[in-house]
Parts: structure tokens; C-alpha cells; sequence
């Protein structure tokens, strides 16, 4: 327990949260947890709540909480060396074997690592690096990047714009002029209810067609996706979507980013996103599980085709004018290596497709009949269940009625944490890869209670 009885009062006099209704959090209006602990699967809180996480933080935490050895490395790299710089050529222990490890990990045709903090920098990052591209390639009209509703890509000014949610873009005056947005693949969401799941893929493909007609090929640079849509709701792509998808981009030498932000080290049981639905990328996005959150870091894997021309640009115009301070922090640097060998002696990607497969297949069981579960979806250690008024004709609750963030606190009363995705009435979980059977069929027992509870 902490000591400081004002923590609470501070809180909402001081702190600045993200993602919050400010007004309501500052009137006390808004719930409020100060979380003192962490081990495997589950979090403390000051007031004696141990909750189990099933969305890992924010899918984060993939190797589970209180893991010694990634505090320890941590440790040992703060006693040795917190900090150096990356620029011109500086590189610590733990950056370099690091990105050794990346690239082991990674598709055959990748390159490079560049380190950043975050995913909305490494995807700010990106943007650059493809501007950059076609700038040394001759083509300064090829520059605008097309992204999907529903996408997620962070909160920054590029990536906010990227991301292709009403709420990171409303009063904020986004989407910049440069990000353009195709159809999210979500076929429960299909307009026509008769379509097929490759009719849709068809539909998909031929309105990204569409709109690179309309703004001539030679102005688009690059597409960026998550393999699975995570923020937006949780969707697996329908079969054959990225390969007519990457058929187009070829067609039209579009990049590919593969934003695998959420996906990128083993949530989906396999290694990357992109080995799992044959994506071919040009740059892969990565952060969270890079670390698993032990430490901010984030990186962007360059293909070597984007290498090649990246140093073709510094041979013509010098040193890259791009870096952050925190570029490769060895902190975090280290907390990656401990990290990715810990998901290895521990076979935490199998874990997370075996486990993951098991978390999917209960919930369909247990709730696959409900009259209000319209859709439940996922692959690997990442699941969605979504809500409907009625499941004939698919027709969904008014957004006001809150059913979504309803179940979820319902859910939060029995001990476990889910999110209540952001846009429509969808709950999601995307537990640490260290789930065990037992705590999925937790999560889904007090699921099927907390749905009773809210639809009846
Ligand atoms: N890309 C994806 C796919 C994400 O899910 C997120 C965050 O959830 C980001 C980028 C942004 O990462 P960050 O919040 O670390 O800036």
C-alpha cells in the first residue's frame, strides 16, 4: 500500500491523462486507479485489487508482468551506461545485438533497424523514410500515404491522420492533406449483408483501385496497415485480402508498411503479422512487444530495397536528417534483448497461438448463441467480441447506449480487465502470451457473466 493519502487528490488536480474524458476526471466524476503491482497475467492495485489483465496494458505486456530477468538487464544497463547517443555511428552492446535479434526475426528481405520510443514515432518515422525515398528516386509528387478506416497508426500529427478513427481526428484538424483512407477490410461491418467474404475482398480491392485512380498513381507513396485491425476493432483480415491487396500496390509501385505494432513478435502465433498472412512489406512498424512495455522502444525494419535507396541519399546529400535523441536508448535496448529471449526460452509464440486458440474457441462456445453477439473473432492471443441489438439484419445499439464499455465494467467488477474498443460495441482482449488455460477460462466464464448481467 502507498503512504501518501493525497495520492488520489493529486491525481486529479495534476495529472494530464491520455485518452481520458478530461472534465470528468478532473470533476472525480471518472474512475481513477493508482496500480502498485504486476506478476504473470495479473496487476495490483492500492487498494488491494489484483485484476486479471486480459488485454496486457494496452496489448502490451506480452511476456507478462514482474519478469526479474528483463529488470535485471535493465538494471545492469543503468549501472553500466544509462545513456548514449546513436548519431553518427554510436552504438552500445544491447542496440546492436538487438538489432541483430530483430532481423533473425524478421521476413528474409528486411535490412535494416532504426530505434525510436513509440509506435506513433516509428510510424512518423516511416512517412519520412518513404518521403525521402521517392524525393532521391526523382518522384517529389509520389507522396501521399493511403491508409484504412478503422486503422490504427498512433496520435501524432502524420500517424493521427493515419489513424482512421472519428475521435483522434475530430477537432484536432485531421487528417492531414497527405493521408487518404480506403475501406477497412471488416466484413461483419460489409454494407450489402448478402455479399460474400470474396465478394467483399473483391469490393475492398476494387475501391482502393478507385481511389489511386482518382488521385493518379504517381501521387501515392506508400499503404500502411496493421495485419490484423487491432484498435479499430479487433478484425482479422478475410482470406486472400493481402494478397489482391499487395497485387494492386505492386501494379502501382506503392510501398507497403505493415504497422505491426500490436502483432510484431508473437501475438498472432507466428513471429510477424506479416509470415502469418504472406505480406511482403517494405517497412515493418514494431514497439510493444519489442519490449514488452518494460521500456519505451520502438523501431521501423527497412527492406532492402528501401536501404539501397536510403544510402543513395546520403551519398548525394549527406548524413540522414532524421533522429531522436532517445534513438536506440540502451535501456530499452536492453529490456528488447532480455525480452525476445525470454519469448524464446519460454515458447511464448507457440503459447500465444496455442493458448489464444483455446481463448477463441471457448468464447465462441460460451457465447457464440447470444441473442446480442452479433461477431466473435480473433487469431492467436487476440479475440473481439461485438455486440448487436439484433442479430437479424445485424443491427447494432445506438453508440450512446455504451454497451460496449457497459459489459467491460461489468467485467471489471469480477477481477478482470478488457477494453472496450474505442469505435462501436466491441470488447477486446489480447492477454500476455503467458495466459494459461485456466485463466482463459476465467476471462470467458466472467465474460459469459458480465454479458448476462448487461443483455440478459
Ligand atoms: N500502431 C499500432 C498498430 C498501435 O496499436 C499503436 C498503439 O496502440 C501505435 C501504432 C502507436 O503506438 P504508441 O502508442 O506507442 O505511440
Amino acid at each position: 500500500m502507498l503512504k501518501n493519502d493525497q495520492l488520489e487528490q493529486w491525481d486529479r488536480d495534476t495529472f494530464f491523462h491520455p485518452s481520458t474524458h478530461l472534465a470528468q476526471f478532473a470533476r472525480g466524476e471518472a474512475p481513477q486507479r493508482v496500480v502498485t503491482g504486476g506478476q504473470g497475467c495479473h496487476i495490483e492495485d492500492r487498494d488491494g485489487n489484483r485484476l486479471l489483465d486480459a488485454f496486457a496494458g494496452l496489448y502490451c505486456v506480452n511476456v507478462g508482468y514482474g519478469r526479474p530477468e528483463i529488470a535485471e538487464a535493465i538494471a545492469d544497463q543503468a549501472r553500466e551506461l544509462a545513456y548514449y547517443h546513436a548519431y553518427v555511428g554510436h552504438g552500445t552492446e544491447a542496440s546492436i545485438t538487438l538489432a541483430r535479434m530483430i532481423l533473425d526475426r524478421a521476413p528474409d528481405h528486411m535490412s535494416k533497424v532504426y530505434f525510436g520510443l513509440g509506435g506513433s514515432d516509428a510510424n512518423e518515422t516511416n512517412v519520412k523514410l518513404v518521403w525521402y525515398y521517392n524525393n532521391v528516386l526523382g518522384r517529389p509528387e509520389k507522396k501521399k500515404i493511403i491508409s484504412r478506416w478503422r486503422g490504427y497508426h498512433g496520435s501524432g500529427l502524420v500517424t493521427g491522420s493515419l489513424t482512421g478513427l472519428e475521435l483522434f481526428h475530430k477537432k484536432f484538424d485531421l487528417p492531414l492533406a497527405q493521408v487518404i483512407h480506403t475501406d477497412a477490410p471488416y466484413y461483419f461491418r460489409r454494407d450489402d449483408l448478402a455479399q460474400t467474404e470474396e465478394q467483399f475482398v473483391a469490393g475492398c480491392v476494387a475501391s482502393l483501385e478507385e481511389l489511386i485512380e482518382a488521385e493518379g498513381a504517381d501521387t501515392i507513396a506508400a499503404f500502411i496497415g496493421e495485419p490484423v485491425l487491432g484498435t479499430g476493432g479487433i478484425v482479422p483480415p478475410p482470406a486472400g485480402y493481402w494478397e489482391a491487396i499487395q497485387k494492386v500496390l505492386a501494379k502501382h509501385d506503392i510501398l507497403l508498411i505493415a504497422d505491426e505494432v500490436v502483432t510484431g513478435f508473437g501475438r498472432l502465433g507466428s513471429m510477424f503479422g506479416s509470415d502469418h498472412y504472406g505480406m511482403k512489406p517494405d517497412i515493418i512498424t514494431i514497439a510493444k512487444g519489442l519490449t514488452s512495455a518494460y521500456a519505451p522502444l520502438s523501431g521501423s525494419i527497412v527492406s532492402d530495397k528501401v536501404w539501397q535507396v536510403l544510402e543513395q541519399g546520403t551519398d548525394e546529400l549527406g548524413p540522414i536528417g532524421h533522429g531522436w535523441t532517445y534513438s536506440a536508448h540502451p535501456i530499452g535496448a536492453a529490456a528488447g534483448v532480455a525480452n525476445l529471449r525470454l519469448i524464446d526460452n519460454l515458447n511464448l509464440v507457440q503459447n500465444a497461438g496455442e493458448t489464444g486458440a483455446y481463448l477463441n474457441a471457448a468464447m465462441a462456445d460460451a457465447l457464440g448463441d447470444h441473442a446480442h453477439v452479433g461477431d466473435i473473432r480473433g487469431e492467436g492471443m487476440l479475440c473481439a467480441v461485438e455486440f448487436v441489438k439484433e442479430r437479424d439484419g445485424r443491427v447494432f445499439f445506438d453508440a450512446a447506449d455504451k454497451v460496449g464499455p457497459q459489459v467491460a465494467a461489468a467485467l471489471l467488477e469480477q477481477g478482470v480487465i478488457a477494453r472496450a474498443m474505442p469505435q462501436g460495441d466491441i470488447l477486446g482482449f489480447a492477454p500476455p502470451f503467458c495466459l494459461t488455460k485456466a485463466e482463459a477460462d476465467e476471462v470467458v466464464g466472467k465474460t459469459a457473466k458480465a454479458v448476462k448481467a448487461v443483455l440478459g
